[in-house]
């Protein structure tokens, strides 16, 4: 039983009962005691310190004073609508105090020449502070001490907060839930890592984390918890990691034969560069293992992923099996289809598309081709796994994820073999690390760090839109060289006629000042014909025309080496993986080229931020960072739907340093025992099962 009591449904604990029990279950999905030992105040206010009227400033939170109230009055005519004090500290400044209600109560209560601690959050009218509703406490050595914490601050809702259980209300629950479970807090980290780390027991750590006993501790209990839960999602990732290498047997690819030879020795135009070499013997490597692949590959845009995969591909026809390559779009399907197949010109291989809007008849074609095994390679969208597409041996599998995650997600459909095919999964926009870790902790990961050789750094500038005549002026130098010119547009939504206008004003004054017969423009956007799009866009890949206008449609769909200018109309309303996938539209070929980040002279600080580290650095993986930081990692790469990233208490972003420790000591921990059965480790295997019981099948991928 006792250690059963953290099970206890939360209505059994001393003032909450049926009604609160079933707010905090609708409102903060809390169900049990434990549920209530583990939901972290958000914040702290720090009430060690006490402050001068002097030295508030707008930006604090919170300010706590010592000092005398005097001057009571109340305001209002036939009604009193509200009270003001003067509060005034041994200094000689003061400030006002404001009380909108409860003032019957307050009225009698101060008394002349006593000293109070006041505590509220300072508003700044003119030159003066005021504090609204501030509590107010005489001083007292005892309200001294007290106050001498750091104080929890919980979410809560309107509705929480109706019934009593404001912050104040959800700590008092507290104050009555520890000591009655207290004794029943079970270790759930082996002595020896918190001996190693120096951490805190979670008895400790709970009790400080919601009643601190100073700030230090405060910091150990919080260190303790973040710690335990990235390491348990590591733990989680890293066994799941063993299980499916363990478990899953995988196509041997025991030969690298007469395509990849051919393709490497008669058809490739280049050298590969070092990454791709090395990347190519990594999944060399991996598919000779017997085990099977889940392998995510990284690389920035332009870094020559296709190539990679392209040889993958090659290995697994080699052997005797089919492959294919799955995109998220129709668009970059057919950009794919288009350019494997003129890579592969000339060679007996035989390649297809299929997408949503393959014809029935040829739909019928390839199955028949796929199941009697004659064709080699399938590109398509996820049209590819429908149930009625069946290989006869399907070997490897290649995802361009694009950044969407989901697609990754619901190729663990995949059942196609006997023996699952390896997966390759190529990302376009680079994932931080950290990030990548708790992502994709369960997948190998490669990584094409070297783009190849001969390109020049693209330079970008900022150029506000007063300055468009020079950008012009610009653009038309660039043309009269040779070269094409990028106009992009932001379309936040495509149905937004707004937008759409923006795109045809901006159309007209280009076309204005580039004229026929010199000059001829393009358009594309979302909302045109496939048919028209495509038209106006293989105009542009001719070189029939000098400058394309356009929206983010042209982020995936295009490749044109002859473009060496990107301006990117109202740069500010894009997000930076946006403006670095569509500054990677230019750059691939061997002139110097450039991107102009068109903006007005409002604005915002992220905005700003945004701007500055695209003109500060190429590096996708920075950009990656600090695309991150700004956002928050929620919002990058669908990762909402992970569940991964629902963390309690620690942050992706700031817990950096956490986070690797947190994996070092699981892949530590897993390496001496990979099941979890000495008996130090007990615990782990324990807590992990209680973690893990029913949750998230991570991003297990095949
Ligand atoms: P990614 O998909 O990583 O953005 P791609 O595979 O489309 O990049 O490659 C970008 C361009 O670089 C292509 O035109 C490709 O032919 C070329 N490329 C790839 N690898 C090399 C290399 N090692 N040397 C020279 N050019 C390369
Ligand atoms: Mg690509």
């Amino acid at each position: 039983m006792p250690s059963d009591i953290l099970k206890t449904p939360i209505e059994f604990l001393k003032g909450v009962g049926p009604q609160k029990a079933e707010l905090l279950k609708k409102e903060v999905q809390l169900f049990t005691f434990e549920d209530l030992l583990h939901f972290y105040p958000f914040r702290y206010i720090d009430k060690s310190r006490f402050y001068k009227i002097r030295e508030i400033t707008e930006d604090m939170p919170y300010v706590q004073i010592r000092g005398a109230i005097s001057n009571i009055q109340l305001h209002g005519q036939k009604r009193t609508t509200r009270m003001t004090a003067l509060l005034s500290d041994d200094q000689g400044s003061s400030l006002e105090l404001i009380w909108f209600n409860g003032f019957k109560f307050l009225k009698n209560l101060f008394v002349p020449g006593q000293e109070y601690i006041v505590f509220g959050k300072p508003t700044r009218f003119g030159r003066k502070y005021s504090i609204a509703h501030p509590e107010v406490e005489v001083v007292s050595p005892a309200a001294i001490t007290q106050q001498s914490t750091m104080h929890p601050v919980y979410s809560s809702t309107e509705k929480l907060k109706s019934r009593t259980l404001d912050s104040k209300g959800i700590s008092r629950l507290l104050s009555t839930l520890l000591p009655q479970v207290k004794n029943y807090i079970n270790e759930t980290l082996p002595e020896y890592l918190r001996e190693e780390l120096k951490l805190p027991t979670l008895r400790q750590s709970l009790v400080n984390v919601h009643f601190p006993e100073s700030s230090q501790s405060l910091a150990r209990a919080r260190a303790r918890l973040k710690f335990e839960e990235l390491f348990y999602i590591q733990l989680g990732l890293l066994r799941l990691k063993h299980v499916r290498i363990a478990e899953s047997r995988g196509q041997i690819f025991k030969t690298v034969g007469e395509h990849f030879n051919e393709f490497y020795h008669q058809h490739l135009s280049f050298e590969l560069t070092g990454a791709q070499k090395r990347v190519i013997k990594e999944i060399r490597t991996n598919t000779l293992s017997g085990k099977q692949m889940n392998r995510l590959l990284q690389g920035d845009v332009g870094s020559g992923k296709t190539i990679v995969a392209l040889m993958t591909m090659l290995i697994a026809i080699d052997n005797g099996f089919q492959a294919c390559l799955m995109a998220p779009t129709e668009v970059l399907a057919n950009q794919h289809f288009e350019s494997l197949s003129s890579m592969l010109k000339g060679m007996h291989l035989k390649t297809d598309l299929l997408t949503g809007s393959t014809r029935k008849a040829k739909r019928r074609i390839i199955h028949q081709e796929l199941i009697d095994g004659s064709l080699n390679i399938l590109i398509g969208t996820h049209a590819l796994i429908e149930d009625t597409v069946i290989f006869k041996n399907l070997g490897m599998v290649v995802i361009d994820e694009q950044h969407r995650f989901g697609v990754a997600q619901r190729a663990r459909l995949w059942k196609k073999n006997q023996i699952s095919p390896h997966v390759l999964v190529m990302t376009a926009t680079p994932i931080p690390r950290t990030l990548a870790m708790t992502l994709y902790g369960d997948l190998d990961i490669s990584v094409i760090d070297e783009l190849p050789p001969g390109r020049k750094p693209i330079k970008t500038l900022h150029q506000y839109d007063s300055n468009r005549l020079k950008v012009f002026g610009f653009m038309r130098e660039q043309i009269q060289q040779g070269r094409q010119v990028y106009v992009v547009y932001p379309i936040i939504n495509e149905s937004e006629t707004l937008d759409l206008k923006d795109l045809h004003d901006g159309y007209e004054s280009i076309v204005r000042e580039f004229p026929l017969p010199d000059y001829a423009v393009s358009i594309v956007h979302g909302k045109m014909k496939p048919a028209d799009k495509d038209y106006e866009m293989q105009r542009f890949v001719k070189g029939e025309t000098q400058i394309m206008v356009a929206t983010t449609v042209i982020e995936v769909g295009i490749n044109v080496p002859n473009a060496s200018v990107m301006v990117i109309e109202s740069a500010q309303r894009f997000g930076l993986s946006q403006l670095h996938q569509l500054r990677g539209r230019v750059g691939r070929g061997a002139d110097q080229s450039w991107c102009i980040l068109m903006t007005d002279f409002k604005l915002s600080s992220d905005a700003r931020k945004r701007i500055e580290t695209m003109v500060s650095t190429n590096d996708g993986f920075l950009i990656a960072e600090t695309d991150m930081k700004l956002r928050g990692p929620g919002d990058i790469h669908g990762t909402q739907q992970s569940g991964l990233l629902d963390l309690k208490i620690a942050s992706i972003t700031k817990d950096e340093k956490i986070l690797k420790y947190a994996r070092k000591k699981a892949e530590e921990i897993l390496e001496k025992d990979p099941e979890l059965r000495l008996p130090e480790n007990q615990v782990l295997s324990h807590t992990m099962q209680q973690k893990h019981k029913g949750s998230i099948t991570w991003s297990k991928i095949s």
